[in-house]
């Protein structure tokens, strides 16, 4: 949580925690409630703003807490429609949300750490290591932010925790910002329109299943150990064996499925053997597969393989009774695809409001 001078940021406590706070202050729990409506439905930047709250506790809550929301530092369009912002916490470090239009759907993909200490080969975020944690305030704040700016009529649908960072290894502040979304008092997410992406933290999995119901998706990139932890460390400490026996013991409802994303690399994890073992290790009734052709970059001299061996590959799986979906990853001319998420500023110049580069 954020403090300032020993005062605290109302918007990195869920409701049960911000009722707690309030209950030590010595203010009934209906305080909390209020406080809640204006920081969620109403979005107010102040806590001047919040005129049906007495002005006595008002000014005993500037006393002691301050709001300090996110604001979209820069953002870029895509070709395709995909949007990615880039937000400047106070202490230096930048991180992205990447906006994804899709017929039905409007995916906001959104960060939990500032970089990543997990390095998996392919992913440009993990290249420069962790700076550090997102407090759950962070975390919400790019929603609360993207939300402002959307254009009359479009409305978020979905989020997905696969931004830069492993969320698992941020648990305690992701578990909060998943608890302020769902509120049905404030943003009101419900769990089917949340998914959380993991590298296989399997004790935090295992959490994560008694914690919440929130939709599990797995990078999972390999079907045999070796090559898992050539592509992934996390491998070494957490094998697939033991990862997917987390996955099976993931308490999903009988309608939901895990997602398992499948980055396809030339030559390392795209042969039929691959796909052959990779339906020996799941099971078709509770899994959802997403193929992604490696997007190249500028960090690695990895390449995607050619379209004959993706749909290959497909084929092996569809014909195991697998729903396999081939996602191109979108956003690539502005860096904000799969795996490409820096935080940095590129050469734009700063704004105050929103503008496109393309
Ligand atoms: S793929 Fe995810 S877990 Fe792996 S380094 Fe990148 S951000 Fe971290």
């Amino acid at each position: 949580m954020t403090h300032t001078n020993h005062k605290v940021n109302l918007l990195d406590f869920d409701l049960p925690q911000l009722k707690e706070l309030i209950f030590t202050w010595g203010e009934p729990a209906y305080r909390a409630d209020q406080v809640w409506g204006w920081l969620y439905r109403k979005d107010v930047p102040a806590i001047e703003d919040m005129t049906n709250v007495s002005v006595t506790f008002r000014g005993f809550l500037d006393a002691h807490s301050f709001i300090d929301r996110l604001t979209v530092h820069t953002a870029e369009t895509s070709v395709d429609g995909t949007r990615k912002f880039l937000f400047l916490l106070p202490d230096g470090p930048g991180i992205e949300s990447v906006l994804i239009p899709e017929r039905d759907h409007l995916t906001l993909c959104i960060s939990t750490q500032a970089g990543c200490a997990q390095g998996c080969r392919f992913c440009l975020t993990g290249k420069s290591g962790l700076r550090r944690n997102l407090t759950a305030g962070e975390i919400v704040g790019q929603v609360m932010a993207v939300k402002r700016i959307l254009e009359p009529g479009q409305r978020l649908t979905n989020l997905v925790f696969m931004g830069m960072g492993e969320p698992l290894a941020n648990y305690d502040q992701t578990l909060t910002a998943i608890r302020i979304l769902n509120d049905p008092a404030g943003i009101g997410f419900a769990y089917r329109r949340l998914t959380l992406s993991t590298s296989g933290l399997v004790p935090q999995i295992d959490r994560l299943g008694q914690d919440t119901k929130i939709n599990l998706a797995v990078s999972l990139n390999a079907s045999d150990d070796a090559t898992r932890s050539f592509l992934m460390p996390i491998n070494r400490r957490y094998p697939l064996k033991e990862l997917l026996a987390a996955c099976n013991r993931y308490p999903l409802p009988l309608t939901r499925r895990i997602t398992y994303e499948y980055i396809l690399i030339k030559g390392v994890n795209d042969s039929p053997q691959a796909a052959h073992r990779l339906t020996r290790l799941l099971k078709p009734a509770t899994s959802k597969i997403n193929l992604i052709p490696f997007n190249p970059h500028s960090g690695s001299d990895l390449v995607p393989p050619d379209w004959d061996t993706v749909l290959a590959f497909q084929n092996i799986l569809v014909k195991g009774h697998y729903t396999v979906i081939i996602r191109k990853s979108k956003g690539g001319d502005i860096s904000a695809a799969c795996g490409q998420l820096q935080g940095r500023i590129r050469p734009l110049e700063p704004q105050t409001g929103l503008s496109s580069v393309n």
